[in-house]
């Protein structure tokens, strides 16, 4: 007999910069290959999975704000670029044998669904993967606030954060070799210490609607299903 999670459905945000791997720009295949391994992991142990995918390595709408772009006109190719990162999850979760769905918060729909969110929940329901496209649909968000609003919608019982260090530090242990890292933090914990995990807005809406968060590290492999099965793995953020 399988051993059951612990959790029934869980909200997995990944980053843009999440899928470039070794690249400086743009969706490294082996990566994207290897994600579409783990999730099937999860998905094969019967734990409904959502995703949501960041363009930061394609495109932020600061990005060329800065130099005279109007920012709305950023914003909406930052939110573009999040749904070619959504058909290359898509792509790859499909070809790891499992279904999967693109529902945009801006309507493309020759492309992808558009998002809505009782058809979102029976496509989970069915077990099939549900990634969402386009943030939250509005400029000056970010796809961390929408990863948190998904999460909260679909009633999932984890949001996760995928990150390039394994969980939240007291500093920035690239940078600093005296940073500890946490193995809870309450919401306003992370806000008052400006630990930066994500903006202001995606953790406020965690804290206000009760939604827990675990970061943790993308890049060691099996470390996703050790979280699914209820395993202490990173940063817990809760009340
Ligand atoms: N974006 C937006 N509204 C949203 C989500 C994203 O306008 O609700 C735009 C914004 O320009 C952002 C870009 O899309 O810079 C890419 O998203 P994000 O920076 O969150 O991606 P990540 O850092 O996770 O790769």
């Amino acid at each position: 007999d399988k051993p059951i999670p612990a959790y029934r459905r869980v909200l997995l945000k990944l980053s843009g910069e999440a899928l470039m791997g070794r690249g400086e720009y743009g969706i490294s295949a082996d990566v994207v290959e290897r994600l579409a391994g783990e999730i099937r992991e999860l998905v094969e142990a019967r734990v409904q999975v959502a995703l949501v995918v960041g363009g930061g390595n394609i495109f932020r709408g600061i990005g060329l704000a800065g130099r005279g772009m109007d920012r709305v006109t950023g914003d909406q190719m930052g939110m573009l670029a999040t749904v070619i990162n959504a058909l290359a999850l898509q792509d790859a979760v499909e070809h790891a044998g499992l279904n999967a769905r693109v529902m945009s918060a801006v309507r493309i729909n020759q492309v992808c669904e558009d998002y809505i969110r009782r058809r979102a929940i029976r496509h989970l329901e069915k077990g099939r993967v549900v990634i969402f496209a386009a943030g939250t649909g509005n400029p000056f968000f970010t796809t961390d606030s929408a990863a948190s609003l998904r999460a909260i919608e679909i009633n999932a019982d984890l949001m996760l954060k995928a990150t390039k260090v394994d969980g939240i530090y007291s500093a920035d242990p690239f940078t600093d070799t005296s940073a500890t890292r946490y193995t809870h933090l309450t919401y306003d914990e992370v806000i008052d210490q400006r630990l930066g995990v994500m903006d202001t807005t995606a953790i406020v809406l965690c804290r206000d609607n009760g939604m827990p968060l675990r970061v943790f590290d993308i890049n060691k492999p099996g470390d996703l299903m050790d979280i699914a099965m209820g395993g202490d793995v990173g940063t817990l953020v809760d009340n």
